[in-house]
């Protein structure tokens, strides 16, 4: 089955995820007005500038579409800026609130190898550890019991998951290793075969039971 992942196009770096999900097979469509929200088995919102995302988000109506979809179960992807859009000061999609260039000056961009999931292993992800890139990384700084932490960088969370939305702090798109956009496209199948957005609910997610914002 092939998924249609929209990806939020009005900055930052959705032409990489775009070329990732490509590579992958999935239908891409780059979203820039609610319009372009239907039918979507799957959404990323990438890296880029959070204040940016934020005005253009609020200036072509997009927050309510969003919030929405995330209500009914689509399954979502924040990278970087993508993470800070996600948490409850901005979207509010994920119980969590997230700290803007946490990770300082001094060390503005840098990469490290992460052990994913709660044992190094998230569900269909291979063994072995994900070679991450931060840039001007945030991280996250509180989070609710519905969120599980799937990896940290000195104590800091930096990747984690709600049901069915999945944040992470680094650019995954950036890196040949694309494990996390095959799990998330994993997520876009299943809510897919479930019927989608009409279906309502939770898209039938195996593990969607870890609740909704
Ligand atoms: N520092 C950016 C912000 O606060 C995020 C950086 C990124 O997405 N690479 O929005």
């Amino acid at each position: 089955m092939v998924a249609t992942i929209g990806v939020l196009a009005l900055q930052g770096g959705y032409s990489a995820h775009a070329r990732v999900l490509h590579r992958l097979g999935a239908v891409v469509v780059e979203v820039r007005v609610p319009a372009d929200l239907q039918g979507l088995d799957g959404l990323i919102i990438p890296g880029g500038e959070s204040t940016t995302m934020t005005i253009g988000v609020e200036r072509e109506g997009l927050a309510q579409p969003l919030r929405a979809l995330a209500q009914a179960g689509l399954p979502m992807f924040g990278s970087c800026a993508g993470m800070i859009m996600l948490d409850r000061q901005h979207l509010g999609v994920m119980d969590i609130a997230v700290q803007r260039n946490a990770f300082g000056r001094q060390i503005n961009s840098f990469e490290a190898d992460l052990e994913l999931g709660p044992d190094g292993e998230l569900d269909g992800l291979a063994e072995g550890t994900l070679r991450a890139v931060f840039i001007r990384a945030p991280w996250i700084a509180e989070h609710g019991p519905g969120v599980e932490v799937l990896a940290s960088v000195d104590g800091h969370p930096v990747a984690a998951r709600q049901g069915h939305v999945l944040a992470v702090a680094f650019h995954s798109e950036l890196v040949d290793d694309d494990r996390l956009h095959r799990l998330f496209l994993g997520w876009a199948r299943s809510y897919a075969r479930a019927g989608g957005a009409s279906a309502g609910g939770n898209g039938g997610l195996a593990r969607s039971s870890a609740s909704q914002p």
